[in-house]
């Protein structure tokens, strides 16, 4: 394979446009092929039959149209399904199919390995070897959409919580996301798109810029700066105080509701002192917060009960606190960010 050659699925319409432009080509040109790409499926050039044949020739000199390699596919009993992706380079990378009453959700990685250091994650064991490309992110949905494809179902909603940290490979993340957004390919609403980050507070900024309508979550867990600097390293860079202010500025740009991301971790941030620091903090808000489940790892940290749970729910909703308790999905398959992943390598150690 020519190394020199550009993966096709990174580009952004508007990068096409700009391509065709510069060959003096019109830049309809651009919506043809990405309709080629995105909805007829081409799996070469050739089989685009609306453009020029010297064009096409151009375009298999230039471009490749890659595919990821299906190493193991897990099918939970409710139907959430975990794919091990190999890429180009042999690096493994989790995606996971989870079905709603709503549609079908893609969560999607976005980096192998990663560096944000939670200490209750089990992606941060294996440190980031690098940044995934638009087009991996991209593949990520199509080979799922191409396998709902079979039984006449489509990706409706894409999560950006899979392995690795958005923002912190924050260009290609948003590339991803035009592409996958764009109405003449896969076309999956802004709002059905949310992006999922630890705090990376100044790219909460540049993101508000864009105004891309989709949704931002942040994984918030705990609501004073001791707890956070203690499990959460990036809190050591940017406290509590600096990611509230950021995200007042992007909710007053956007108008988007956000959402919380609070990982119950029995015993440490669990308590009715811990639910009122968090009525605290975000009330200011527009807001809701999702209290997740921990999926327990390696013993260390441990899953609030229910009763515990309910508790902490109450007293927020009491509070007038959006709050919603996240449904679990594939809780027989090692559905937790990272574990599919970390059990394969340590297999083949
Ligand atoms: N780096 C991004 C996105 C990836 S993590 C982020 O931090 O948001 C996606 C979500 O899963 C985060 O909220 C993360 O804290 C949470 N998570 C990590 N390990 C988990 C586990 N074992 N059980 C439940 N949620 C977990």
């Amino acid at each position: 394979m020519n190394e020199l050659k550009k993966d096709a699925y990174s580009y952004s319409r508007k990068k096409f446009e700009e391509y065709f432009l510069e060959k003096n080509q019109a830049k309809f040109r651009a919506t043809q092929l990405f309709e080629a790409l995105y909805r007829g499926r081409i799996s070469e050039f050739t089989q685009i039959n609306n453009i020029k044949k010297e064009i096409i020739g151009e375009l298999e000199e230039e471009f490749t149209l890659p595919k990821l390699k299906m190493v193991i596919k897990n099918v939970a009993s409710d139907g959430t399904t975990k794919f091990l992706f190999a890429l180009k380079d042999g690096a493994l990378i989790e995606t996971v199919l989870m079905c709603h009453e709503y549609g079908y959700s893609v969560c999607v990685t976005s980096q192998v390995g990663c560096n944000m250091g939670c200490a209750f994650c089990a992606s941060g064991t294996i440190k980031r070897i690098r940044n995934l490309e638009p087009s991996e992110m991209v593949l990520q949905v199509l080979e799922i959409d191409n396998y709902l494809r079979l039984e006449e179902k489509r990706v409706s909603h894409v999560v950006i919580m899979g392995i690795g940290e958005p923002f912190d490979n924050y260009e290609n993340v948003v590339e991803f996301i035009k592409i996958i957004n764009d109405a003449r390919g896969l076309e999956i609403g802004a709002r059905h798109i949310t992006v999922s980050t630890c705090g990376i507070v100044p790219k909460i900024y540049e993101f508000a810029e864009l105004d891309l309508q989709v949704n931002l979550a942040v994984s918030l867990h705990f609501a004073n700066d001791q707890k956070r600097n203690e499990y959460m390293k990036i809190n050591k860079k940017y406290n509590l105080e600096s990611l509230i202010s950021a995200l007042k500025v992007y909710y007053a740009k956007t108008n988007r509701r956000i959402t919380f991301e609070y990982i119950l971790l029995k015993g440490i941030n669990d308590s009715l002192d811990d639910a009122k620091e968090l009525v605290n903090l975000v009330r200011d808000l527009n807001c809701y917060v999702n209290l997740i489940p921990y999926n327990e790892t390696d013993g260390k940290f441990m899953r609030t009960d229910e009763k515990t749970r309910n508790q902490f729910f109450d007293y927020l909703i009491k509070n007038r606190i959006n709050a919603i308790v996240r449904k679990e999905h594939g809780h027989d398959i090692d559905a937790a960010c990272g574990q599919l992943r970390v059990k394969t390598m340590k297999e083949n150690e």
